[in-house]
């Protein structure tokens, strides 16, 4: 499942003095997929063990710290892995169980502030600054959170303390352990910098310790001969603003001087909800593609409800074989749930498109999400609506390629879409009834039914990338979240 949250992009307020007194934690547990499933299969324990894509194009999503003393380490891709160390275990994963721990881990965090801002199921930022005087000091509280989460998940965590997220982040990352050839060596659980250390302990670190220095920018700091924090930290603002742009340059600029005003964001909305698959090899039969496609609305549309949303805009993502990448998506009059309703518009954004190419990933988003009971549901006009003259948004946009065809089929699949909302509105909450008793496969639209029986991929699993090929999976899913914290 694809849960885009809302950045923190833009304009942020200029806090000054005001965060000297800021205490902000960062946690994040120990190779988090890995341990939970070492920890559920004891067997494992003490082995390499790799979660992620198997396939060819997989990607590791986690690793033991067994598996990174061979220098495996996540994102790294699943065969460099396998030579790397071949002894070890691979694991599709298990995305639900992820989920329930990291419901766990949020639950223990909770009990300290109410400002905890999720990065990932594994990664959480807490404001603290209002808690030190009911428990303690910030580095008291990460020891208190580090020993909760060994005695009631059974699992590790490291925790770093700062008074910025940027010093918590990279604290909690010196407080891990670390793994190299010679050994493992266990880390100090917590860390804490403090205020007057901050300076000391950021310009040694390499520029790519700092949050959205990638690669790209890397390099051209290389190229300048920056290669520490405080060596970027020595450059004037306004030069690094003329290398690398006003808004990374000041950015950065202020990073490097430990200057972060971020404020933590506590429950961040999921802005869309969406399935998306990588395949094993490119994809060109449009109706192997349209029943995949199905699928998928039909994931993300069962998400959809779980949540008590509906969508608006519907966006169906390709990849070619060739990497370019489009995206298709159409705004309906009023929000919608019901899985044939989205379908009907996913199938004609899809069929706008030329596939001659080879698909190489193909992935649809529910955005536009609000309340199921606000809109025009209850429309019972089944007329096209008035002002029916202006161009959908997707058709609009295909209609320099595609022609007026695709313009008028996306507007009819509109109509069809309202109409279908409103004959299955009703009958969707009890198939999703029957689903949560039966299991997912125990009821679907005609469309999923296929010579194996009713395919519904269970939420999240393998998502890292194709499994090896199996004969009757194709591909995985993918949770992506607009990448907000990179750099740790
Ligand atoms: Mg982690």
């Amino acid at each position: 499942m694809i849960v885009g949250t809302a950045s923190e992009s833009g304009p942020r307020p200029r806090i000054g003095a005001a965060t000297v007194d800021r205490v902000i934690l960062h946690v994040d547990m120990d190779s988090f997929f890995a341990s939970v499933e070492v920890r559920d299969d004891p067997a494992l324990a003490g082995r390499p063990v790799i979660v992620g894509g198997s396939g060819r194009r997989g990607v590791v999503a986690a690793c033991t710290y067994e598996a990174r003393m061979f220098g495996v380490h996540s994102a790294m891709p699943s065969s460099v892995a396998r030579r790397l160390c071949p002894d070890a275990v691979f694991l599709d994963g298990r995305f639900h169980r992820y989920v329930e721990e990291s419901r766990r881990l949020h639950a223990i965090l909770a009990a300290y502030t109410p400002l905890v801002e999720g990065i990932s199921l594994d990664e959480a930022f807490l404001d603290v600054s209002g808690a030190v005087h009911l428990f303690g000091s910030g580095t008291s509280m990460g020891h208190e959170i580090r020993r909760r989460v060994r005695e009631e998940m059974d699992l590790h965590c490291s925790v770093g303390v700062g008074r910025t997220k940027l010093m918590a982040k990279l604290a909690s990352k010196a407080a891990k352990p670390k793994a190299s050839r010679s050994g493992i060596e266990p880390g100090p659980g917590v860390v804490e910098v403090r205020a007057e250390e901050e300076f000391a302990f950021l310009h040694p670190l390499p520029v790519r310790a700092l949050w959205g220095i990638g690669p790209v920018t890397e390099k051209r700091l290389l190229a300048l001969g920056v290669t520490t924090v405080g060596e970027l930290a020595a450059m004037t603002p306004e030069s690094l603003e003329r290398y690398l742009g006003t808004a990374a340059g000041r950015h950065l600029s202020e990073l490097s001087r430990a200057i972060d005003d971020r404020p933590v964001v506590p429950e961040q909305e999921a802005k869309s909800i969406g399935h998306e698959e990588t395949f094993s090899s490119d994809l060109w039969d449009p109706e192997d593609l349209q029943a995949r496609l199905q699928r998928m609305v039909d994931a993300s549309a069962t998400a959809l409800r779980r949540a008590e949303r509906a969508a608006r805009t519907v966006t169906v993502k390709l990849r070619f074989g060739d990497f370019t990448q489009i995206t298709r998506s159409h705004t309906l009059d009023g929000p919608v749930d019901a899985t044939p309703a989205i379908g009907a518009v996913a199938a004609a954004l899809l069929e706008s498109v030329d596939l001659s190419r080879g698909v190489r990933l193909l992935g649809v988003s529910l955005s536009g999400l609000g309340d199921p009971g606000a809109g025009t549901q209850l429309r019972l006009d089944l007329d096209p609506p008035a002002g029916d003259e202006e161009m959908p948004d997707a058709a609009s946009r295909a209609a320099g390629q595609d022609g007026p065809d695709t313009v008028t089929a996306v507007r009819d699949a509109s109509r069809e879409a309202e109409r279908l909302q409103q004959s299955w509105g009703s009958v969707t909450g009890a198939v999703d009834a029957i689903r949560e008793r039966y299991g997912g496969t125990a009821v679907g639209p005609a469309s999923l039914v296929t010579p194996e029986g009713i395919k519904v991929r269970e939420r999240g699993e393998a998502q890292w990338g194709p499994s090896r090929p199996r004969a009757t999976s194709g591909g995985a899913d993918r949770p992506v979240r607009e990448p907000d914290a990179p750099g740790g």
